[in-house]
């Protein structure tokens, strides 16, 4: 019993945790070491001497006094944080317990409490929420978007720049899968993007990390975005599967433009809106192997301007530009969009037409050769300009077709309509210009 009595003494003492007793004026009548050793007093400097708010931090006193106040009339406290102040002057954090004791007769009798030293606790919130602004202050300068998105596909976190990109503010960033149903996200060739497969979806799924992915974004308001997205899966120690994923994205919508008109710019006659002759070369290849492969009809032709030396000689070479654009807008007004219309040449002009038999292209060429002879353009001195064309037309036959054999062939029909006295269509096929060469 003794050595029972002695144990619950140590137990009292040494516990990690301060123990002690108020009377009913908040003065110490019981205090263990711990708690003692904490405030750096001795017990008998302690016991009856002080009271409680003698050891808290005078800004905290205030609050104190009150609380007090408060406890005594309710009986209790729950996980109280005060500011305690020790014997040498310098402070701890610490939560405090109290119960109030009463006698039989419910009389207050004494209140217990205890104190625990959160101080630690305190420090490393405080080191943890100075270390989170600091990445934040990091993140938020990025240029990058930056979204850190839960296991569920949630984002939880998003940075300025993301709201920049995204034209969206965090509060709509904030708890959304998807970001928004009304984007359309394609690849970078135009396909659609399943929703599984882009970058933080999938970082989640299969645990790898993805760069430099491509995402194209139609937007609702009919704007289109390119984003360049890096993903990276966060994964807990000794875990499989990610928890959450850290998707950056940078807007590359300006680099695609450029890099489109680029391209256009490359495919394209600057004067007259044709394509030019490296890409209708390309093009009507891969059309006549699409007809070869399911014997469709195809043909082509090659037209030229008559006598357009003398437009030149005539109008000046100004004139001579504003003819070149007349004749591509009557090609075009015959034209459908699948054929191919090309400036080949200085004045001249080839058209590749998918889907077309030899009658339906001499029909076409003659539709365009009849368009531009009547048609006369106006001069700024007065007065008008008229031209006429020659038009070489030859059909898809036989095995060895390409698009160079078809365009020697059309050359030859070109050939007569000039020998022929010009402002003229001429037919020439695969199995007659083979008996010319015999
Ligand atoms: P033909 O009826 O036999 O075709 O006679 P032509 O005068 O049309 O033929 P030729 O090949 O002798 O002349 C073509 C002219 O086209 C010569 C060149 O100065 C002119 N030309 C070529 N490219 C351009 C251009 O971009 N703009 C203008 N204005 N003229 C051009
Ligand atoms: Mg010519
Ligand atoms: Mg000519």
């Amino acid at each position: 019993m003794e050595r029972a009595l002695h144990n619950f003494e140590d137990l009292y003492n040494n516990a990690p945790v301060g123990y002690h007793s108020l009377d009913k004026d908040g003065v110490f009548v019981g205090i263990n070491d711990t708690e003692l050793s904490w405030l750096g007093y001795s017990r008998e400097e302690v016991v009856n001497r002080f009271k409680f708010s003698d050891v808290i931090a005078s800004e905290d006193v205030p609050m104190f006094q009150a609380n007090f106040a408060a406890f005594m009339e309710r009986g209790f406290v729950r996980d109280v944080e005060y500011l305690m102040r020790r014997k040498d002057g310098s402070r701890f954090a610490a939560l405090l317990n109290a119960t109030v004791v009463y006698d039989d007769s419910h009389r207050f009798l004494v209140s217990r409490g205890t104190v625990f030293d959160i101080s630690r606790r305190k420090e490393m919130e405080e080191a943890l929420r100075e270390s989170e602004v600091r990445y934040r202050s990091v993140v938020d300068a990025l240029s990058e978007g930056v979204i850190l998105m839960d296991a569920d596909g949630v984002i939880r976190a998003s940075n300025a720049s993301a709201e920049r990109i995204l034209g969206l503010t965090v509060d709509q960033i904030g708890g959304r899968v998807p970001l928004d149903p009304r984007w359309v996200v394609s690849q970078e060739d135009g396909t659609p993007f399943p929703p599984e497969e882009r970058p933080a979806v999938a970082a989640l799924r299969t645990g790898k990390s993805y760069r430099g992915v491509v995402m194209r974004v139609d937007m609702p308001d009919g704007k289109r975005r390119w984003v360049a997205v890096n993903s990276q899966p966060l994964v807990r120690n000794g875990e499989q599967k990610p928890y959450a994923v850290v998707a950056s994205f940078t807007d590359i919508t300006e680099r695609k433009l450029l890099e489109h008109e680029l391209e256009r710019q490359a495919r394209i006659d600057a004067l007259t809106g044709a394509v030019n002759r490296r890409y209708f070369m390309v093009e009507s290849d891969r059309e006549i192997a699409r007809a070869r492969r399911f014997a469709h009809p195809l043909s082509l032709l090659l037209i030229d301007v008559d006598h357009f030396k003398s437009v030149n000689d005539q109008y000046g070479h100004e004139v001579g530009d504003q003819v070149l654009v007349h004749v591509v807008r009557a090609c075009r007004q015959v034209l459908r969009d699948a054929d191919i219309l090309a400036r080949i040449g200085g004045e001249e002009f080839a058209v590749v037409l998918p889907e077309a038999d030899l009658s339906r292209a001499v029909h076409a060429a003659d539709r365009i050769r009849e368009a531009v002879a009547h048609a006369s353009l106006p001069l700024e001195e007065g007065g008008v300009c008229r031209v006429t064309l020659s038009i070489g037309v030859t059909e898809l036959r036989g095995s060895a077709a390409s698009v160079e054999k078809l365009l020697r062939l059309a050359d030859r029909g070109l050939y007569e309509a000039k020998e022929q006295g010009r402002n003229r269509v001429c037919v020439v096929q695969a199995h007659r210009a083979r008996e010319h060469q015999h």
